[in-house]
């Protein structure tokens, strides 16, 4: 079986294509968003999802999370003395979706189409590719979120020609997508956006907002677990913002508790410079399709961090356009993930569309620039440019730049900057050619990207016909099918926490958390439950245990509820 995945920063989740139509999945808490969190608890269990964002609560320095954003990078998460790179992270995240998929579905699932932000590159990729991999996925196509998205807003049902622009603007990362459809054909336009901005930075907009409030001078003088009340509260905050135009903050901070109100014109306010960066990528999207507002027929919401009704509106100031947000934001990347799986598999009931995607960034290689009376070593040459329509195939010839020189040593380069070391190199290749004079030699690059985002790379002598092709991949990057075997068997050694146990679990850590927070009878009404629920799951038959733990999670809520009493007005 094959699952459409949407990785995302903070939440993820999958669906799949049954019945005609997509259907989310939801996880071992019966939700359809499990949180892209890791964490290490004391017995060395790894947790993942709902549990492991309350675990980290508590104990932050044994939780990793918005790790999407160290893709493909060499950054290790130290976990309780423990180190995980992101794919490995983002591995026991797909892990945890494979294995409620196959509760959910009753069958293996070993195939998955994972979105990624389209911004990501060539690592970022193979990364992902990976991450699934260790979660014992084939992962058969790596999809743009926002042509993901794009495909669940029906995009392209009508016969008519579309343009749309899809807005994604997620926990941690920001995609403006323009595409057309016409004639069964989806092309993605151009690609712009900011893989470091996103609703998170709309969160830290409430924390420095609070803190200020509170005179707090820095965020240093807190300890890390008050830090995290602090985000928790600025994310309720943020997300009440859509019930009302009033929100409050309620912390307890060094055993006080500290109760602010903001409105949403002052929030709106503070939030002026990260809504101003929403505008550069909306321009360089259109400069980059050729085209104005004017061609726009749609504008498409999607990503959690759009619900905020200050970038709605911001969207449709400046563009004059009402954007669209009736498919959930939530949903929407894991739907349309999950109808491409069904185009995989050619489901008849579902019409074909072709796709086509674009190269996100630019593909070249070095050259010594001959500026007439002196030669200048180490500039970029683009073969394949930004943008380009995917799969595509291109050439350019270049000469061997000394004389006698005997070998020609192509760099394959990523990147928009005009001098060749500011660009993330992929591989080398190295051809003989015959000694001469310098200028003699042709040399014919050939670099063909695809659908999979694979660069194929093929260097030809044009006198001798020597030839010699790689499918680039990043050499520091690249790992072995040895390395790969032995780094599933780590991971598979290491004791994912048993689904039966995940409920208890996230009550009693919620429990525990709350329990530090109250104060007076509070404090003792919870300390007494949790005495009640332990030893109900030592003694008690599964029922009984079950009765007990909704007390208790009924106790939770009415403190909560107490906490934030008020909070939307
Ligand atoms: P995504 O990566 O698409 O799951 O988006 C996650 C982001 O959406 C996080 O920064 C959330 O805080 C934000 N978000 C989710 N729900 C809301 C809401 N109701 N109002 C504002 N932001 C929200």
């Amino acid at each position: 079986m094959i699952i459409g995945i949407d990785l995302g920063t903070t939440n993820s989740l999958a669906a799949c294509f049954i019945n005609g139509k997509a259907e989310l999945i939801p996880n071992r808490l019966g939700k359809k968003l499990t949180p892209s969190v890791v964490s290490v608890d004391d017995d060395g269990n790894i947790l993942v999802g709902e549990t492991a964002r309350e675990y980290g609560y508590m104990h932050p320095e044994r939780t990793a999370k918005v790790f999407k954003r160290s893709m493909g990078t060499d950054r290790q998460y130290d976990l309780a003395g423990m180190k995980f790179s992101s794919e490995e992270l983002s591995g026991f995240v797909l892990r945890s979706l494979k294995e409620d998929a196959e509760v959910y579905l009753k069958e293996t699932v070993d195939e998955a189409i994972i979105s990624v932000p389209a911004y990501f590159n060539d690592k970022q990729r193979k990364a992902t590719k990976r991450a699934g991999e260790l979660a014992g996925l084939k992962v058969s196509r790596i999809i743009n979120e926002p042509t993901a998205s794009a495909i669940a807003y029906g995009v392209g049902e009508d016969e008519a020609m579309e343009r749309c622009m899809v807005f994604d603007l997620g926990g941690g990362t920001f995609d403006v997508t323009i595409l057309e459809y016409f004639k069964n054909i989806m092309e993605v336009y151009a690609i712009a956006g900011d893989n470091f901005l996103g609703g998170e930075d709309f969160t830290q907009v409430l924390v420095e907002m609070y803190l200020r409030r509170l005179l707090v001078a820095s965020i240093s003088v807190l300890d890390l677990r008050t830090l995290n009340n602090v985000y928790k509260a600025a994310e309720d905050c943020k997300c009440s913002f859509s019930q009302g135009s009033k929100a409050k903050m309620v912390v307890n901070i060094f055993g006080r508790v500290h109760e602010e109100e903001f409105t949403i014109e002052e929030y709106r306010e503070a939030c002026e410079p990260l809504l101003e960066k929403l505008r550069k990528p909306i321009e360089k999207s259109l400069r980059d399709a050729r085209i104005t507002l004017d061609d726009l027929d749609r504008i498409i919401l999607v990503g959690g961090a759009t619900k905020l009704s200050i970038v709605r509106d911001y969207v449709r100031e400046i563009t004059g356009i009402y954007p669209e947000w009736y498919v959930d934001p939530d949903t929407s990347v894991a739907v349309g993930a999950a109808l491409q799986c069904a185009m995989k598999e050619r489901d008849k009931r579902i019409e074909e569309v072709i796709l086509t995607d674009v190269c996100p960034f630019t593909l070249g290689t070095e050259v010594v620039r001959d500026n007439g009376s002196f030669e200048e070593p180490g500039h970029y040459l683009p073969i394949i440019d930004r943008n380009t329509v995917i799969p595509v195939s291109k050439k350019q010839i270049v000469y061997t730049a000394h004389d006698n020189q005997k070998y020609v040593n192509v760099k394959v380069l990523q990147g928009e900057s005009y001098m060749a070391r500011n660009n993330l190199l992929l591989g080398e290749l190295t051809v003989e050619v015959p000694v001469g004079p310098k200028g003699q030699e042709a040399i014919e690059i050939t670099y063909t990207y695809d659908v999979n985002a694979l660069l194929e790379v093929e260097v030809k002598v044009l006198s001798t016909g020597l030839q010699r092709t790689a499918i680039i991949q990043n050499e520091e990057n690249r790992i072995s099918e040895e390395e790969a075997q032995k780094r599933l068997e780590r991971l598979q050694y290491l004791k994912q926490n048993p689904r039966d146990d995940e409920e208890n679990k996230l009550v009693m850590f919620r429990a525990e958390r709350l329990y530090e927070e109250a104060l007076g009878p509070d404090k003792n009404r919870i300390g007494n439950m949790i005495a009640e629920f332990d030893n109900a799951m030592s003694t008690k038959t599964r029922l009984e245990m079950e009765i007990i733990r909704k007390k208790l999670e009924d106790l939770l809520d009415e403190i909560e509820q107490q906490d934030y009493k008020g909070l939307v007005s």
